[in-house]
């Protein structure tokens, strides 16, 4: 699933490619829960608008135009937004990872999962939205519309101050593990960057959120956002679906201290990194460095 990181990646990488162009045609698949604006509405309405800029929230990327109108884009599970002439395995659904040389590797082919494309007004690539699952979503906002997703997402964890983070655990009679994953505190945080920042400020997942200190905020909200912004450097995390722009697979996940390694030796201690079920979701911790 593309978290706060795959997902910079794609705003770094497309913001730059779309940017004071203009619309002249949108291609869709046929209506359904992928699309929160009906697709003829899509069509009609974005036609001759020019693209202002890509920004992120979260895991929100909001395409704004001179209009004052803005496209919600949100990837879902398996969503893959990129430019034409990308080149990648993945989009090519294969499941063996040979290593092609990049001319060996042949552009992408347009199929029954590519829901939504943008043509431009000149001969430039076009933007292509895939998506396997259909988890994805696609909304048209009018000027000054505030989609209410958007408008109950907290800090975005890049800018989150631990501060903030600290109050937010005062109030919460919960684990600590879920409040980091609660988009209303801390806007963009998924699974894999909740369970490294716990690790590596040394606090539990399943600590009591009250019980954790001003002190373990601070080391919590550093970690989080040196991880993210790691992961952002190299190009996102691959365990999932997720593609770059590029049609790079990132390189993350090699990095990983304790996500997905249970039953592995913890790095710094030796000891045996356990799994845990919290709010639903997997939690991994080494039970020597956090408590
Ligand atoms: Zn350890």
């Amino acid at each position: 699933m593309p978290e706060l990181p795959e997902v910079e990646v794609v705003r770094r990488k497309l913001e730059p490619q779309l940017t004071g162009r203009t619309i002249r045609r949108i291609v869709t698949t046929e209506p359904s829960y992928f699309f929160l604006t009906s697709p003829g509405t899509l069509k009609r309405r974005l036609r001759g608008q020019t693209v202002r800029g890509l920004v992120r929230k979260g895991k929100y990327l909001s395409l704004e135009f001179d209009s004052g109108n803005t496209l919600l884009l949100h990837l879902g599970m398996t969503g893959q937004l990129f430019m034409s002439g990308a080149s990648s395995l993945r989009l090519l659904q294969s499941t063996a990872h040979v290593a092609l040389s990049p001319e060996a590797q042949p552009t992408f082919v347009t199929d029954k999962h590519t829901h939504f494309q943008m043509y431009f007004d000149d001969d430039r690539p076009h933007m292509l939205f895939r998506d396997v699952r259909k988890f994805g979503k696609v909304k048209l906002l009018g000027t000054g519309e505030i989609d209410p997703r958007i408008a109950k997402l907290g800090t975005d964890a890049l800018k989150a101050d631990p501060e903030a983070l600290f109050r937010a655990c005062k109030s919460r009679k919960t684990a600590i593990k879920n409040v980091l994953l609660d988009q209303s505190v801390l806007a963009g945080v998924g699974n894999i960057y909740a369970d490294e920042a716990l690790f590596a400020a040394g606090v539990r997942p399943t600590r009591r959120a009250p019980r954790v200190t001003r002190k373990e905020c601070g080391r919590l909200i550093a970690a989080l956002q040196r991880i993210l912004l790691r992961s952002i450097e190299t190009g996102g995390s691959s365990i999932s679906d997720f593609v770059n722009p590029d049609g790079e697979d990132g390189k993350f996940q090699d990095e990983r201290r304790v996500y997905a390694r249970t039953g592995e030796p913890c790095c710094s201690c030796s000891e045996t990194i356990k799994r845990l079920v919290i709010g639903q979701r997997s939690s991994h911790f080494c039970p020597h460095c956090q408590s």
